[in-house]
């Protein structure tokens, strides 16, 4: 009698810690507890859709006849915590074994190491096989590179997969066909509808549950649209398909004000918590291109953030960890700034980037690199407390892909080893590739002054500010001679303003 515990992103049917089962004899054990949904103040929606996601998958194992605990948040009882929980189960059966598929955060592997010597029963941890390059292929690709280079592991990947190949070429000539995406929005560009379902039985007894018990977190409730089965997870890709891939190329770096969701996926929650698998989202996406029904630049374009960059960065995680999460390399040390939970400040890129964060527990991918990212790096805002903002308020967020994405794309925090050189940028990034300067306090045509976009001088102060590190990065040269050239008034303004500017920020006055 083997007890097998699935974890809250753990919820595919094909897990390994399934993989065996013995239905009759075995028992499945799945659990909300405490530990987990407060250990970072969640987004409310993230834990209204993990529980209910976990509570329909329960249902869904149920049907086909696996022995199954299910143990609710607010059962009496509920010890609050995993290792708590799996305690209790094993000293109410009598379990000779335990099973799990191997967590993807490096503090709960760490914790179920333990578990063996602390519970005195056999712990099998199996590997995470829903992922598409194990930790051990990714860490020999890795082992003698000093620059780990996406682009080099996607092609890799491309060719290990047979996707988009013609023999050893890749379709179309190119493996990359970014240069015909990144478009600005255009006006009167018509962005479908997102996916929206009436919440059912369960996720109301969810829903009221958050209400009472994680009150004080971050975010709204309301509404509530997330998918939380397989059959919902597949419809959102499939409407996906067919209503947003054909321009996700072309406006994947687009912002439009008022619509957050555009030309994306919105797949992430559904492939981080198992709702959907990577391959099969992929292989979906190809066949779109087979069947004439999406371009080459955005099928590619997508494929590449699947197969590339999310196993990419799940295989930076597992490389550099535990040590990857006390990067700090530009030693920033600054709080961040009360606006990121409450949204209250002039700059307009923020302040809808932030509230539609607070609505939808989502912001696509150009919003959270170039608009938030971009800010916290400029401001030179400590990773600790950028790790904990962008894992709480994302219902996709989980350490193993929000930490890299924070150290190494954003931050800059790992020194170099994940992006080749900062994603800094000045306002006017955000002016061509969005609508938001239009509505905004500040005016982007202005690099100094009181009106000024503190993109601009906060740009250049992050320049100057971290030369001794930046200055003998390649990328970087040319950007430093621009710098070596500029008039000593406008240095001096740029460094007065942001002195100011940041000034405010450290007494958490309105921007
Ligand atoms: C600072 C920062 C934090 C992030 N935190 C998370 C996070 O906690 N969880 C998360 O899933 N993604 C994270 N991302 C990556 C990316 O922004 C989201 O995956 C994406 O916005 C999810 O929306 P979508 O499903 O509509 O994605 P689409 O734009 O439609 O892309 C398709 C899929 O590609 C994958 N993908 C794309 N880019 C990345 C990436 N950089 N890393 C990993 N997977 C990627 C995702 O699975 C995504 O669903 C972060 C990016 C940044 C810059
Ligand atoms: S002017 Fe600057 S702060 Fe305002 S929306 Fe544009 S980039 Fe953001």
């Amino acid at each position: 009698m083997t007890l097998r515990l699935i974890l809250g992103d753990q919820l595919s049917e094909t897990i390994s810690s399934l993989r065996d089962v013995d239905k009759l004899n075995d028992n499945i054990l799945i659990c909300e507890v405490k530990s987990e949904a407060t250990y970072v103040k969640h987004h409310k929606k993230k834990i209204a859709f993990l529980f209910s996601a976990m509570r329909h998958f329960s249902k869904f194992l149920e049907g086909l006849n696996y022995n199954l605990t299910y143990i609710k948040y607010d059962d009496s009882g509920n010890s609050g915590s995993l290792y708590g929980e799996v305690k209790r189960a094993i000293l109410t059966n009598n379990h000779e074994k335990i099973v799990i598929t191997k967590p993807n955060e490096f503090r709960l592997y760490l914790e179920m190491l333990e578990w063996e010597n602390k519970l005195n029963i056999p712990v099998e941890i199996r590997d995470d096989d829903r992922f598409l390059c194990s930790t051990d292929e990714f860490n020999t690709w890795a082992s003698d590179r000093k620059q780990l280079r996406m682009e080099y592991f996607y092609r890799n990947m491309r060719r290990k997969y047979d996707i988009l190949m013609e023999g050893d070429e890749p379709i179309g000539g190119q493996w990359n066909f970014d240069s015909e995406n990144r478009k600005p929005p255009k006006n009167g560009l018509d962005v479908p509808k997102s996916y929206s379902t009436q919440p059912d039985k369960i996720t109301m007894e969810v829903i009221n549950l958050v209400e009472k018990s994680f009150n004080d977190h971050f975010g709204d409730l309301k509404p509530f649209n997330f998918a939380v089965t397989r059959q919902q997870a597949l419809v959102v890709l499939d409407e996906f398909i067919d209503k947003r891939l054909s321009m996700f190329g072309d406006f994947q770096d687009a912002m439009i004000e008022g619509e957050p969701w555009m030309f994306h996926s919105h797949i992430s929650f559904y492939l981080n918590c198992g709702l959907l698998t990577p391959l099969e989202c992929i292989k979906a996406v190809e066949r779109a291109y087979y069947d004439n029904r999406a371009p080459l630049n955005a099928v590619e374009g997508f494929i590449r953030q699947v197969l590339g960059w999310r196993e990419y960065i799940r295989g930076v995680y597992w490389y550099k960890m535990p040590t990857y999460k006390s990067e700090n390399f530009l030693e920033a040390h600054r709080k961040l700034p009360e606006f990121y939970w409450t949204g209250q400040t002039d700059m307009n890129c923020l302040k809808q980037c932030i509230n539609e964060t607070k609505e939808n527990s989502y912001a696509h991918h150009i919003q959270r690199l170039m608009v938030l990212g971009n800010f916290v790096l400029l401001a030179g805002i400590n990773p600790d407390d950028v790790h904990e903002w962008y894992l709480s308020v994302y219902s996709d967020a989980y350490e193993w892909v929000e930490l890299p994405n924070v150290t190494g794309m954003i931050l800059y925090a790992d020194g170099g080893i994940l992006a080749s050189k900062p994603y800094a940028a000045s306002g006017a990034y955000i002016n061509r590739m969005s609508n938001y300067c239009k509505n905004c306090h500040y005016k982007v045509s202005s690099k100094t002054g009181e009106d000024a976009c503190p993109f601009n001088y906060l740009y250049w102060d992050f320049l100057i500010r971290n030369e001794t590190k930046l200055r003998n990065n390649p990328r970087m040269g040319l950007i430093y001679r621009n710098l070596d050239k500029m008039k000593l008034d406008k240095y001096e303004a740029i460094k007065s303003d942001s002195n100011i500017f940041l000034k405010h920020i450290d007494k958490n006055e309105k921007i």
